[in-house]
């Protein structure tokens, strides 16, 4: 034992810290925590705390003076604009005790000068420019959609910091493309003994899927797994911890993932940042087959999902927002008959928007979606969150009857309807137990 415990490898820290009074303010959610968390999950770096603080003087100075030296990395996001509240480069500055200098790239200036004339017919204020200084000692990081300049230091001897502009595309790209993960990538990325991966499941709800992983979501254990569920998904997060050098984390973190998969069977349909619209393109694109959608209570959220993934055009032809009866009728030949007898929102109608839908387009594939998505228009027989789904395929042709979760509203009775339809497909195509 006392030989695996001295070959162990620690685990290196980070803190990630949002500056801007309009995230204390509650004006704007702070996403770019959640984005530096999983950035840096993902280089095996175990984030322990997160801080939001505001824009006055010396507020970041002092959070830093208590943090140097005590974690490896200190991301800030923040700041680092034009206006008189950004003070992340003066509050680096004197922590380090240094001057902020511009950065000593060639063109930096002059091209935020060209920038500033675009949109103003005087010379450029000291303050934008100052976008393109850092504290002396930096390394700068380019921000390649946007004017500020993100840098990144040593704090100490033991704490890398570095600090990116607020606006979430701005400090993605300085991180990514501008060198703070390359930066980070070397210092961090070798030794690392944390892998990370989350599966995602369509299907049943989280209750059920816990039933499946009981066992092994376990208080302190390693991996340590934990459940998100949304309108869109129920996740399971892995994160594997490599106690000895002989068994790397992503070892673990792949043979759990596998027993997951084993243990989920037809739930499971995509890992990480997989999406299930994008699946579907994938599987289509592959199989060489296209998918048409009838939508009604979902509004043309399906067709969004589909033609939100880049290269939907060589597998989707055909959406309908057939709102009304009349609409249905029209577009997708529904016969009358079904309204009378069943009602808009029932199994019968929605496989006939899917026929209709199939037929019309001379799609492989149709999806149809009906239903009561709320607040209003719920009877006894039929409340809010009744929504009926069709798939109309090579080899399938079903509807259902499904009960979404009422109660989480208009919006994620929409969401789970996609989510079921899109379900349907992956399915079908897979030839996977139906939808129930
Ligand atoms: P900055 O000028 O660098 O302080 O960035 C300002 C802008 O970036 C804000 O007005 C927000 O729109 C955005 N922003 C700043 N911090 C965050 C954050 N933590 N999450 C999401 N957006 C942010
Ligand atoms: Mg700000």
């Amino acid at each position: 034992m006392s030989a695996v415990h001295s070959e162990a490898i620690s685990v290196p820290t980070a803190v990630v810290i949002s500056i801007g009074e309009e995230l204390l303010e509650g004006r704007i959610a702070d996403t770019n925590a959640g984005t530096f968390a999983r950035e840096l999950l993902l280089k095996g770096l175990h984030v322990s705390k997160m801080y939001t603080i505001g824009d006055g003087v010396g507020e970041l100075q002092t959070l830093l003076t208590e943090l140097a030296d005590h974690v490896d990395v200190i991301l800030t996001t923040g700041g680092l604009g034009p206006t008189a509240d950004d003070r992340t480069r003066d509050d680096v500055a004197a922590s380090l005790g240094v001057p902020v200098i511009p950065v000593p790239v060639e063109g930096a200036i002059e091209h935020l000068v060209e920038v500033y004339s675009k949109y103003h017919d005087h010379p450029a204020t000291e303050a934008f420019l100052a976008q393109a200084s850092m504290p002396a000692g930096a390394e700068p990081l380019r921000n390649f959609v946007g004017s500020a300049w993100g840098f990144m230091v040593n704090l100490g001897t033991r704490t890398r910091l570095y600090c990116l502009p607020g606006p979430p595309v701005e400090c993605l790209s300085s991180y990514r493309d501008g060198g703070a993960s390359a930066d980070l990538e070397e210092r961090f990325g070798m030794a690392s003994s944390l892998a990370h991966g989350v599966l995602h499941t369509a299907g049943a709800p989280e209750s059920v899927v816990e039933e499946h992983l009981r066992e092994l979501i376990v208080d302190g254990g390693n991996p340590r797994l934990g459940i998100t569920a949304n309108a869109d998904k129920v996740s399971i997060s892995v994160l594997a911890r490599s106690e000895e050098p002989a068994r790397p984390a992503e070892h673990l973190l792949e043979t759990t993932l596998q027993d997951l998969q084993q243990r989920l069977g037809s739930l499971w349909w995509g890992r990480d940042a997989q999406t299930m619209a994008g699946i579907a393109v994938e599987s289509l694109q592959e199989a060489g087959q296209t998918v048409a959608v009838a939508e009604s209570c979902t509004g043309g959220r399906l067709a969004a999902a589909i033609t939100g993934v880049a290269g939907a055009s060589k597998v989707f032809s055909h959406g309908w927002v057939t709102y009304s009866d009349q609409a249905k009728q029209q577009q997708l030949g529904v016969p009358e008959v079904l309204f009378e007898q069943h009602g808009a929102v029932s199994v019968e109608v929605a496989a006939a928007m899917a026929q209709g839908a199939r037929r019309v387009s001379g799609c492989d594939w149709a999806l149809a979606i009906t239903g009561i998505a709320g607040p209003g228009g719920g009877t006894e027989e039929k409340p809010v969150g009744t929504v009926c789904l069709a798939i109309c395929g090579p080899h399938t042709d079903y509807s259902i009857c499904r009960h979404q979760f009422a109660r989480a509203g208009r919006d994620a009775i929409q969401r789970q309807s996609v989510r079921d339809a899109l379900d349907m497909l992956r399915r079908g195509m897979n030839g996977l137990a139906p939808l129930a």
